[in-house]
C-alpha cells in the first residue's frame, strides 16, 4: 500500500499513534541539536532545519522552508530507549523477596533512517539472538512500531552505502516515508503499517512523484558510497592486528568513550548493586560501559589493555572484524555519529584506510 500525502499528515500520524497507546519517540529540536525524545503531539517535529556535520563538529543550519527531513540525526538513536543508559534489573528486600521491575509501554519510533533500522536489527541479534534472551530489552521492544524515512539528505560523514545499510530502507519499518519537494510518499510494509496508513488522508502517487523519489534516493546513494573498501574487511583487518600503524591512528584518542555512547550498536554494560542507606532494599543496576575505560578489561584488577592504542584497536576491531564472527554482521552501520561526536575529530573511515594502507 502506497500513498502520496501532504507533509502535514506526518504530524497527524504522531497523534494517531499516541491515540493507539504508543509512546511516540521522534526527532525534536533541543539543546541546539536534533534529539530523539518522547513527544506529546505532532507539532514538536522540527521543520525547515538542516545540519552541517563534519569531523568533531555538529551545527544546525537553516533548511528548505517547510522541509521535514533535511537533516540526518543527532547523537541519539533508538538504543537509548531499548537499552537505556541505566536500567533497574532487580530489587531485593532484606527477607530476600525479589522483584524484577519490567518497563511498561509500547514504543513507536518515528523518522528512523535506514542505518538506525539496521542498528536495531543488530541490537536484536545481540540481546535476543543468543543463548540468553535479555528480558528487559525484549519487553521494551514488544509491539514496537517503526516509521522509517528514506534518507535523501546524507551528510559528509555518512557511509551507510558502504556498510550495506542505507540510504534506502530495505526492511525493519512498518511505514516508510520519502519526502518529496511537495508532499510525502508513505509505504506500508507490514499489516500493522497498513492499518495505520489506512487512517491517513492521501491519494495514489503520480508517475512523476515516483520518479522524483527514485532520483532523490539515487542521488543520496552516490553520496554515501566509496568512503571505505569493505571487501574482506574483517579478514584484512585481522591480518594487521600487530601493525605499528595502530599507535599512529590512535595517538589523538582521549579514551573518552564518546564514540561508544553515540554509536547505535555499542551495547557493553556493567552491572552493580546499590543498597539503600536505610537498608530497606538492594537494587541491581545495569549501566552502559565503555571499552575505552582502562578498567573495562581488568581481570583481578589488572587491565589487559593498558594503553589507549590497544583500547582503540579493540573498539575498531570489534566493530569491523570480530563482530562478524560473533553476530554474523558488521558492528558498524555507517551512521557517522562517532566521527561527529569525537571531540578530537578522529574519523573511523580514515583509521581503517590507514591501517589497511588503502589510501
Ligand atoms: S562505529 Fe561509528 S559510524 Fe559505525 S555505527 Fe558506530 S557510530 Fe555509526
Ligand atoms: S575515538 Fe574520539 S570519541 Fe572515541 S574515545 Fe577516542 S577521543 Fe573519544
Amino acid at each position: 500500500m502506497l500513498i502520496w500525502t501532504e507533509k502535514e499528515e506526518l504530524r497527524k500520524l504522531v497523534d494517531l499513534l499516541r491515540g493507539k497507546g504508543f509512546r511516540v519517540v521522534a526527532p525534536v529540536l533541543s539543546e541546539g541539536v536534533i534529539r530523539y525524545r518522547e513527544v506529546s503531539h505532532g507539532g514538536e517535529l522540527p521543520s525547515g532545519v538542516a545540519e552541517k556535520l563534519s569531523r568533531g563538529s555538529y551545527r544546525l543550519i537553516e533548511g528548505k522552508e517547510g522541509s521535514l527531513f533535511s537533516y540526518t540525526h543527532g547523537p541519539d538513536s533508538p538504543k537509548g530507549y531499548l537499552h537505556p543508559p541505566l536500567t533497574e534489573l532487580l530489587r531485593v528486600k532484606p527477607d530476600l523477596s525479589q522483584e524484577i521491575p519490567l518497563p511498561v509501554g509500547r514504543f513507536a519510533f518515528l523518522a528512523l533512517r535506514a542505518c538506525d533500522l539496521k542498528a536495531l536489527d543488530i541490537l536484536g541479534r545481540v540481546f535476543l539472538g543468543g543463548l540468553f534472551v535479555d528480558t528487559h530489552y525484549a519487553k521494551l521492544r514488544e509491539g514496537l512500531f517503526v516509521v522509517g524515512v528514506n534518507c535523501t539528505a546524507p551528510s559528509e560523514v555518512c557511509f551507510c552505502g558502504d556498510m550495506g545499510s542505507g540510504p534506502q530502507i530495505s526492511g525493519g519499518a512498518d511505514l516508510t516515508v520519502t519526502e518529496l519537494g511537495e508532499g510525502l510518499l508513505i509505504r506500508a510494509t507490514t499489516p500493522a503499517g497498513e492499518r495505520v496508513l489506512s487512517e491517513l488522508k492521501g491519494r495514489d502517487p503520480l508517475p512523476e512523484e515516483l520518479e522524483e523519489e527514485e532520483f532523490l534516493i539515487r542521488r543520496a546513494t552516490e553520496k554515501v558510497m566509496g568512503h571505505l573498501k569493505v571487501e574482506n574487511l574483517p579478514r584484512r583487518l585481522l591480518a594487521r592486528l600487530e601493525d605499528p600503524r595502530w599507535s599512529r591512528v590512535s595517538e589523538r584518542c582521549l579514551a573518552c568513550g564518546s564514540c561508544t555512547m553515540v554509536c547505535p550498536t555499542c551495547f557493553c554494560y556493567e552491572v552493580f548493586d546499590e543498597v539503600k542507606p536505610d537498608g530497606s532494599e538492594s537494587v541491581r543496576l545495569r549501566q552502559w560501559d565503555v571499552c575505552f575505560r582502562e578498567g573495562f578489561s581488568a581481570i583481578h584488577g589488572v587491565p589487559l589493555r593498558s594503553s589507549v592504542a590497544s583500547r582503540y584497536r579493540q573498539w575498531l576491531m570489534h566493530k569491523f572484524s570480530y563482530w562478524m564472527e560473533q553476530f554474523g554482521s558488521s558492528g558498524c552501520v555507517g551512521c557517522g555519529r562517532c566521527i561527529v561526536w569525537c571531540p578530537v575529530g578522529i574519523d573511523v573511515r580514515e583509521s581503517v584506510r590507514e591501517i589497511l594502507n588503502d589510501g
